[in-house]
């Protein structure tokens, strides 16, 4: 029987305040845990519309119509209006998700200025990132963050060492196939990566090449055969227009036995000495534009 984690990205002031009550809410309709991250700090989602003009991005925005997922004033925060702070303004939804017994993590401070910036950043300007979240994440929940999922999948090399000096106990900021040790400089990092190993909805969306195949009945698909795998959704998404195929998608789920649960229940059914240890490579995923934190090759 396979185990599926759900991970919940949360990247907007109101992706957090509409799309994650309704997640929940069907969550537990299907008696499904889940890991929610959250992005903690101000709502610059307006400062990513400089991103439609690189290329790439046009066939996304034409296929999943940016404007309606995201509404028209979530666009404007950063540029036009002030961005609002997530977690300040989210605090009680923030506490009642928690308090409802679901997991809850980083998913960083400033959704645009991590996706953006990490790659290219210095180990300062990144540490001070996740210090952000980090004590913003204490304020909310009286507690210190264990799970991290990095916003869009961007990470460099000195994420992995700074979640480790910060306490982070594992995370998903990858790609992959299965969980893995990261190899920094020849050197394993205490955090597990957890990576994500089935496509996101959004990046089934539209695609020609997957012949006019159902994307519930694709993710099916990828999902059969036993093995475990981390799902990543998002709140802006699937707690919105994508709501009802996630609710389709978790009941198949259940009805072939999978177990849905969070990271923590995941991570704990995991022997860090029986993994292997695989460098973070670049690298690029079907339906999603640009590059992002892959797992590389096993190494010694
Ligand atoms: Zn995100």
């Amino acid at each position: 029987m396979s185990t599926i984690a759900l991970k919940i990205d949360v990247d907007t002031y109101r992706g957090t305040l509409d799309g994650v009550p309704r997640l929940a809410a069907a969550l537990e309709r299907c008696d499904a845990r889940a890991t929610f991250l959250f992005t903690l700090g101000p709502d610059h989602t307006g400062r990513a519309i400089k991103r439609v003009l690189r290329r790439g991005f046009l066939g996304k925005v034409r296929r999943t119509s940016v404007v309606s997922h995201y509404g028209l004033r979530t666009l404007l925060y950063g540029v036009l209006l002030p961005g609002p702070r997530i977690g300040r303004r989210c605090e009680g939804v923030l506490r009642d998700i928690d308090a409802r017994g679901f997991e809850v993590g980083v998913h960083t401070w400033d959704h645009v200025k991590w996706q953006d910036g990490v790659t290219r950043a210095s180990r300062l300007w990144t540490r001070r990132q996740l210090q952000l979240a980090r004590t913003e994440f204490e304020r909310v929940f009286g507690r210190a963050p264990v799970a991290h999922g990095a916003a869009g999948w961007q990470v460099n090399s000195y994420l992995p060492l700074l979640q480790e000096e910060a306490g982070f106990r594992y995370a998903s900021d990858t790609r992959g196939s299965s969980p893995f040790i990261p190899l920094i400089d020849g050197r394993d990092v205490a955090v597990p990566q957890l990576p994500t190993t089935l496509p996101t909805l959004d990046e089934l969306i539209g695609r020609e090449d997957l012949g006019g195949v159902d994307p519930i009945e694709h993710l099916l698909r990828c999902s059969e055969g036993g093995g475990d795998h981390v799902f990543t959704l998002h709140a802006e998404l699937e707690g919105g227009a994508y709501l009802e195929g996630f609710e389709r998608l978790l009941r198949a789920w259940r009805e072939r036995g999978a177990t849905l649960t969070d990271m923590a229940t995941y991570a704990a059914t995991l022997d860090p000495a029986r993994l292997p240890r695989c460098a973070i490579d670049s690298g690029s995923v079907p339906g999603r534009s640009g590059t992002l934190a892959v797992q590389g090759r096993a190494g010694a």
